[in-house]
């Protein structure tokens, strides 16, 4: 048997414009993908991760891309036949061919159809999206299980599809109601990527390939470590079975991680593969931080760079960075030279970033045990993992209102005041989830605060109902701007609409659904400065601010942007819709603001926001599961589960008050991943599973306002605080 299941070899796709001009996305891709390991590609948005898994899907065979190379499965090769060429002048396709007829192609999908769905599963970054709206979970899973074991017994597979949501602990969804009633539509983003994988699990015993697109990227901590544990169990389960997993986040691969292919701009840039037999979980990710960290470990830069700006965060620390060099097709220089300090003398060597070279390490962990690691990079030099950067720390403020904000202080006035917003949403035949449920926030002016709670808890729906995109079923909300009170009902009809617009925006977690794709960057952006009174120049300010060369990107239109450049540009779009006048508090939500972006994009943004803090005077509200950047960037904490508000918190208190702290807090900084929490709060405290407490409550706390000498503290529970039920 071959030692790959997967062969990859001089993978190129390009992408058509309807200009003529063409993106080189994947740039002479050659990968083997071990059997029987988990192969993990990391790399920010656009680095090719998903295009590479389509194109071993066969979904990108012709249209819309022109693919040449070879990738062979098994002894299988997926795109035998396909005769691509192509001349480029001066970024422009001038000639080109791609011999991917008709009849070939319906030969290509017969090989296909034999293994899709059997031998090879895809598992998308968007759950949702690829979860058919219209048919119910129960039906999907009945179709996946049917095409596998087509004389499968009725009382099988009702029993198999029960397991199914068993398995990836979804169960709670029924609720008391049948599969067949449960839709996906409004489930939340963990709760569509479980059912995905239960869906794919149905096809487990012929399984021999997962491809898994960021599969933890929407999730907040404690799903993610669920998934990667259902990851690790299902590998245990089935040794000979291949995984392929990509993320933007090095963190997360490192507990299952056999092989780290490191991607950006279409190349790869390192390959790392771990030659030793080590428990998944938590002793590889010790393995994994010690070979990063090993002063005899040489990194690619930007390798280096994605530990490095990961090392800051997690100590709370933004540095100030240089001015990036964009990816760019004509590039005559290596791309990463103005992102570390290159010795740029020998550039004629750096002409070529294709410099291979391979760097294997040998290293004896404090037990004694040996650990080899192949170490392919390429790059002309390569760095020291030990090599140190100077830090320019940037300054994060410290503010705390949090008396006002649990219990409104008559003295000040808020500017934002949410009253008991309720909403429902119904979710199939006969059933509907509470979403929100008696919500109570005020804002006041420089007070960032996070809202921050599992999948689902409400919070998205919660910045949508302030910036009056959805109806509340009932509640109000009121701004405040220079002594007048305005109810939302008025803010957004045709008369109020400039003044809301010009002091609350929202950045929404898909940008780029909210971009106008006919128009160019530039035309966009200068649409929003007439609309808002600010001056143009400032445009080429703003997109300097987030490391993006105007000269070149305002000429594009966001269909041919990456992930990190269309999240900067709407951010940048949602800032210079703002009004110029400090004097006027202004509110900025940011929903998911750093999700799938890699470190170094994130740190531009959160240096972005801090600089736009100090200028603007702007309030945040920030919606995340990144719970790193949320402790850095905020200074009250907003906990959400199922709807409802649990604790109010300082930031600055949840270290030292930690025991005072409601077990659901704990948990999100903690999680267990073996404990998963019902969000249908019925009669019962639903944090029962996680309670330390001996007496058991019988009833959903309400919140109350707890005071100690050292920390004021607003919190839902019948003991936490006291250190005994009441
Ligand atoms: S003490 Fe009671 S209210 Fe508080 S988390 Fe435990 S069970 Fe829930």
């Amino acid at each position: 048997m071959k030692k790959n299941i997967i062969d990859v070899s001089d993978l190129n796709v390009f992408f058509e414009r309807p200009s003529g001009s063409c993106r080189h996305i994947l740039k002479n891709i050659s990968l083997g993908i071990k059997r029987g390991r988990i192969t993990c590609l990391v790399g920010e948005t656009g680095s090719g991760k998903t295009i590479f898994m389509k194109c071993i899907l066969g979904l990108i065979q012709g249209f819309p891309g022109i693919v040449s190379g070879n990738i062979s499965y098994n002894d299988m090769n997926l795109l035998q036949n396909i005769e691509s060429y192509w001349r480029i002048d001066n970024g422009n396709i001038v000639e080109s061919k791609n011999n991917s007829n008709r009849q070939f192609n319906r030969m290509l999908s017969k090989r296909l159809m034999k293994i899709k769905g059997k031998q090879i599963v895809m598992i998308f970054q968007n759950a949702s999206e690829h979860l058919h709206p219209l048919m119910s979970l129960g039906k999907q899973f009945k179709k996946v299980i049917q095409k596998n074991s087509p004389r499968i017994h009725k009382k099988e597979l009702r029993q198999s599809i029960y397991k199914l949501f068993d398995r990836t602990k979804i169960s709670y969804l029924l609720h008391g109601s049948s599969p067949d009633h449960i839709y996906s539509r409004p489930l939340s983003g963990g709760e569509c990527q479980r059912a995905m994988i239960a869906m794919n699990l149905a096809a487990e015993n012929t399984l021999k390939l997962i491809l898994m697109d960021e599969l933890t990227t929407d999730l907040d901590a404690s799903t993610r470590d669920g998934i990667i544990q259902t990851i690790i169990k299902l590998k245990m389960a089935y040794q000979d079975l291949t995984i392929l997993f990509s993320s933007h986040d090095l963190d997360v691969v490192k507990k299952m991680a056999d092989d780290i292919v490191v991607m950006k701009d279409g190349k790869i840039r390192q390959y790392m593969s771990l030659n030793t037999e080590i428990p998944y979980g938590e002793q590889r990710l010790e393995v994994w931080n010690a070979l990063f960290n090993h002063p005899d470990t040489i990194l690619h830069p930007y390798t280096f760079q994605l530990k490095e700006a990961l090392n800051r965060l997690e100590k709370g620390k933004l540095n100030q960075l240089n001015p990036l060099n964009p990816p760019n097709d004509l590039h005559l220089y290596c791309p990463f030279e103005h992102r570390l300090s290159c010795d740029t003398s020998d550039h004629i060597s750096c002409l070529q970033s294709d410099d291979h070279m391979s760097k294997p390490l040998t290293y004896t962990d404090k037990a004694g045990l040996t650990h080899h690691l192949s170490n392919d990079i390429w790059c002309h030099k390569g760095m020291s993992a030990s090599t140190s950067q100077t830090i320019h720390p940037v300054e994060i403020a410290e503010y705390s209102n949090i008396r006002a904000i649990i219990q409104p202080d008559s003295s000040k006035i808020p500017f934002l005041s949410i009253q008991n917003i309720n909403k429902t949403y119904i979710t199939g035949h006969q059933n509907e989830r509470k979403v929100l449920c008696n919500i109570n926030l005020n804002i006041y002016p420089n007070e960032d605060i996070a809202i921050i709670g599992d999948s689902g808890s409400g919070k998205s729906t919660l910045a949508n109902i302030i910036v009056g995109l959805i109806p509340a079923d009932s509640g109000t909300i009121q701004f405040s701007w220079e002594n007048t009170r305005y109810s939302l009902h008025d803010l957004i009809k045709k008369k109020y609409r400039e003044l809301f617009r010009r002091r609350v925006q929202l950045v929404f977690q898909d940008c780029y659904e909210a971009l106008n794709k006919k128009m160019t960057v530039g035309e966009i952006l200068e649409r929003t400065t007439q609309l808002s009174g600010r001056k143009p120049s400032q445009i080429d300010d703003f997109l300097t601010q987030l490391n993006l060369v105007p000269g070149e990107i305002k000429y594009k239109y966001p269909s041919i942007l990456s992930g990190g450049e269309i999240r900067r540009i709407f951010i940048a779009r949602a800032f210079l819709a703002l009004s110029p006048d400090h004097s006027i508090p202004k509110l900025m939500i940011l929903d998911e603001v750093t999700r799938g972006l890699d470190m170094y994009v994130q740190e531009i943004i959160l240096n972005f926001l801090l600089l736009r803090k100090k200028i603007d005077h702007i309030t945040y509200m920030y919606i995340s599961h990144d719970l790193k950047m949320i402790k850095m960037m905020s200074s009250v904490l907003v906990i959400t589960f199922g709807g409802r508000i649990w604790e109010i918190v300082a930031t600055k208190d949840l270290e030292t008050a930690s025991s005072m702290i409601h077990p659901y807090t704990r948990h999100l900084f903690n999680p267990d991943p073996d404990i998963i929490l019902n969000p249908h709060i019925g009669q019962l405290c639903p944090f029962i599973p996680l309670c330390e407490m001996d007496e058991k409550c019988k009833d959903v706390p309400d919140f109350k306002l707890k005071l100690t000498p050292n920390m004021i503290h607003g919190v839902a529970c019948h003991s936490h605080l006291t250190g005994k039920p009441e």
